[in-house]
């Protein structure tokens, strides 16, 4: 269509392996528009969770997201891809000359020979508690992340949840926020052990209060402002604790969205790929990161950037049709601008 912008590759999805399938592509003379739903790059790392270290990132024994994605973008940006923030892709059609057609909810349409999906967790929001009068305080007294953990200095702060998140969070602001109270259904974690040791340590040094097996009954508060959390056991034994805030960690709830329409192999809400090339059932389609899914797969930020590669590698006769494609490391090659 002739209003559309022509690229050689469109990546669905601004996360850490969107940001890094430009580099991959680039790398390989091909240029990229990325399109994202959310108004910023940076998928999960940004929305979720920018001011926690991440520990499993090679050569960065210690990364904040927030830095990690800044750094994805500088490595992309000597080759200039496009960015289409704030608009989600909804569909995917095959053009007359075997290319793609991608267009978004606000009318972008980006004709590309090939297609990545790296949509993560789709349309993502997080599992929000059944509580009564919860729409009264979200956004004031109930969060489910945390953006600025200065905005929980001195506030009574209500965590609830078992897994990493929970004890995550209830470690980082212990000391910072007046008095953290953790709620949970079960003495159990799901977290890494590590963490949960500190957090016992935290438990017995009286900076965080345990209050298990307990799970939240209700909100109480006035005009939007929350004064107290209310928990229950299972035999239905109620008690109230005093809070300014609670921090709700109950998951992400996975949508895949518009992209479950667009004649993909699916597997328990993931797009099916195959190795080598992350390529989907739909030829020119491919998938990597948290929404692709093959025998061993690891959710981990590390296994979607060498899926970027996968995937560029396998692109690269689709744009360079009959072009040898000998293999060099980015030592020899360079970027472009690179001195
Ligand atoms: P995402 O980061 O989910 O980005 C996908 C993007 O696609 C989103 O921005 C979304 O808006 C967009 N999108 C989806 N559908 C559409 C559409 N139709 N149109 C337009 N845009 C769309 N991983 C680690 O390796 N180490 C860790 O220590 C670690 N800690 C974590 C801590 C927390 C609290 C959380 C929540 C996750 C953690 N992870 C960690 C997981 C890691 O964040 C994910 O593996 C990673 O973000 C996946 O990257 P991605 O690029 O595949 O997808």
């Amino acid at each position: 269509s002739s209003d559309a912008h022509r690229t050689d590759v469109v990546i669905v999805g601004a996360g850490p392996t969107g940001l890094f399938a430009v580099f991959e592509c680039g790398m390989l003379k091909m240029r990229c528009h990325v399109v994202d739903a959310l108004d910023m790059v940076g998928g999960q790392c940004t929305a979720l969770y920018p001011e926690k270290p991440i520990y499993d990132i090679p050569a960065h024994p210690s990364i904040e997201a927030a830095d990690l994605i800044d750094k994805l973008a500088e490595q992309a940006a000597p080759f200039a891809p496009t960015y289409h923030l704030n608009q989600q892709v909804e569909k995917l059609t095959r053009t007359d000359e075997g290319r793609w057609l991608v267009e978004t909810n606000i009318g972008t349409k980006i004709d590309a020979q090939a297609v990545i999906v790296a949509a993560g967790a789709g349309a993502f929001g997080p599992n929000r508690p059944p509580l009564e009068r919860l729409d009264e305080f979200e956004g004031s007294g109930v969060f489910y992340m945390v953006r600025r953990r200065q905005d929980f200095a001195g506030k009574k702060v209500v965590i609830a949840g078992g897994g990493d998140s929970a004890v995550d969070w209830a470690i980082s602001l212990a000391g910072l926020a007046e008095k953290v109270y953790v709620v949970h259904r079960r003495p159990k974690f799901r977290a890494a052990p590590e963490s949960v040791a500190r957090l016992d340590a935290l438990v017995r040094e009286g900076s965080v209060e345990m209050v298990v097996p307990y799970q939240l009954s209700g909100l109480d508060g006035a005009d939007g402002k929350l004064s107290a959390v209310r928990v229950a056991t299972l035999d239905g034994e109620e008690k109230a604790l005093p809070a300014d805030a609670l921090l709700a960690f109950f998951g992400l709830s996975m949508n895949l969205g518009p992209i479950a329409d667009w004649g993909l192999g699916l597997e328990r809400s993931h797009v099916a790929v195959s190795l080598p090339g992350c390529g989907t059932n739909v030829p020119g389609v491919f998938a990597i990161g948290d929404i692709a899914t093959y025998p061993g797969k690891l959710k981990l930020i590390l296994c979607g950037f060498a899926e970027a590669a996968q995937a560029a590698h396998a692109i690269h006769p689709m744009v360079h049709p009959g072009e040898a494609l000998h293999f060099e490391y980015s030592t020899s090659k360079g970027v472009p601008g690179a001195a």
